[in-house]
């Protein structure tokens, strides 16, 4: 089954996870100053916030994935203005 998870420990709180999901899917807790995942219904398993944690805190479980352009950094330059 699809999942998403944040490792808690590894999360630095920057926020970078909310700033690139398109979809929604982080809240910040500011008690913990973590990111929770909240929606995950919303997750279109794009992978941005895997790629640009800069903790590797996020992992994905059972997803799919058709294509690594997320991992080149032009693409992920020229998807930039549709986020
Ligand atoms: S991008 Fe990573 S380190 Fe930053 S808030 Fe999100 S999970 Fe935490
Ligand atoms: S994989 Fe994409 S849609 Fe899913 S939580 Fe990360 S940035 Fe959002």
């Amino acid at each position: 089954m699809f999942a998403m998870f944040i490792d808690e420990k590894a999360c630095r709180g920057c926020q970078l996870c909310l700033d690139v999901c398109p979809t929604k899917c982080f809240v910040f807790n500011e008690e913990t100053k973590k990111s929770v995942v909240a929606r995950l219904g919303n997750c279109i398993a794009c992978m941005s916030c895997d790629y640009l944690c800069p903790s590797g805190a996020i992992s994905h479980q059972d997803h799919h994935v058709v294509k690594n352009f997320y991992r080149n950094i032009h693409f992920s330059q020229r998807m930039e203005k549709f986020l």
